[in-house]
């Protein structure tokens, strides 16, 4: 007997291309057969995570019990944190697990999901797997065309994605101009803000949207502990809401869906803000290091408030690809970007300050030789 189990999948499914991760080093040592690889590709943070995470971790006992599915502990911990109630609280296997619930929960194949152009490319993803449709809203200056995503909701629209700032682009919405598009936000469907970067940014008129969350019921705010709090590798992120919108994610998670090194690691990061600040800083002075070496090489940027950049190609007369490959070949690894509609772009994430500078090298050294070719 054959049978086309591809036929299997539902119409979402059907027509779903799985998410591309960023190349890993142990990847690209098998393929080029090099060492002394850098991996500036997945947003994560260099500094790994702190001291008190790793003492919690390894003191973490019980591996064989089942852990906490309620995640008492840590949502005391995020709930004084943020001034909220416990039942507020979602805690996901990464934010990207948030992202899922509450798109299976809420949003089915007659419903629409509005996000930006060149917006993470978890949101299509999450929205084609439940047969919605994605309404792709172009983007402006490479950020939010907030008047534009406001014309695109209708009667049918169930959910809009907002990244505050927005990967790839790094690019953010300030306080008045993210409240303006809230309030003009009917009450059928809900508004996701991934404020995945939040720890990072440091504008004055950037808005913590949790603070929000009692004066816009259909608001869901999500953050992660995968990038300021170097703990990308364990998966745990949370989202805060109405207690409704909590209610509704919790009855499609898994039981014990954060696993327990994940969440006595994240109780431990949330209690060591010096680490956080470390990893702040270093983040401020490896930013103004690649921007500096991008006016130098004449290479355009567009300005990030996260803890990377996409950095343009063009005037190489090479795409994203061309000179990732080049990269590739010296042992940095960054991101092509044309799967995001950039395909003149690169995003870099600020590593520290040796791998920022082995990566400027490199890509010093390829404008370099090709100068010498034409
Ligand atoms: C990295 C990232 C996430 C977080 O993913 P996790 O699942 O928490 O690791 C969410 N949103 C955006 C925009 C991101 O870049």
């Amino acid at each position: 007997m054959t049978c086309d189990l591809i036929n299997l999948a539902t119409p979402g499914v059907a027509g779903l291309l799985p998410y591309q991760p960023g190349k890993s080093v142990e990847e690209l040592e098998r393929e080029l057969g090099i060492s002394n690889i850098i991996k500036l590709a997945s947003n994560e943070n260099p500094l790994g995570p702190g001291a008190k995470v790793k003492q919690a971790i390894s003191s973490t006992s019980e591996l064989s019990r089942y852990p906490d599915g309620n995640a008492h502990d840590l949502k005391k911990a995020l709930a004084k944190q943020h001034g909220v109630n416990t039942d507020q609280i979602t805690i996901g296997n990464g934010s990207n697990e948030i992202l899922e619930l509450i798109t299976r929960a809420t949003t089915g194949s007659q419903h629409e999901v509005i996000f930006s152009e060149h917006a993470f490319a978890v949101y299509p993803l999450v929205t084609q797997a439940v047969g919605a449709k994605a309404v792709v809203v172009p983007a402006k200056n490479w950020g939010h065309d907030l008047s534009a995503l406001q014309a695109a909701i209708n009667e049918n629209t169930r959910l809009m994605f907002v990244a505050n700032p927005n990967n790839p682009t790094g690019t953010w919405l300030d306080t008045q101009a993210l409240r303006t598009l809230l309030e003009s936000c009917p009450e059928h469907m809900l508004v996701v803000v991934d404020e995945a970067y939040f720890e990072y940014v440091d504008e004055d008129d950037y808005p913590d949207c949790i603070q929000w969350v009692s004066e816009f019921p259909n608001l869901l705010v999500t953050r992660t502990f995968s990038k300021a709090f170097g703990l990308a590798g364990l998966r745990i992120g949370y989202g805060i809401s109405h207690r409704d919108i909590a209610d509704l994610m919790n009855r499609v998670r898994q039981p014990f869906n954060v696993n327990s090194l994940a969440l006595s690691a994240a109780e431990a990061a949330l209690g060591d803000n010096e680490h956080l600040q470390e990893s702040i800083s270093l983040n401020q002075a490896g930013m103004k290091q690649l921007t500096t070496a991008f006016d130098d090489m004449n290479l355009q940027y567009i300005p990030s408030v996260g803890n990377f950049i996409c950095v343009d190609v063009e005037s190489t007369a090479q795409t994203g690809i061309e000179i990732y490959n080049k990269l590739l070949h010296q042992g940095v690894i960054v991101r092509p970007v044309e799967n995001y509609g950039m395909p003149n772009h690169l995003r870099v994430t600020v590593g520290l300050k040796q791998e920022n500078e082995k990566f400027i090298k490199a890509l010093e050294s390829i404008l370099t030789a090709m100068d010498v070719n034409t």
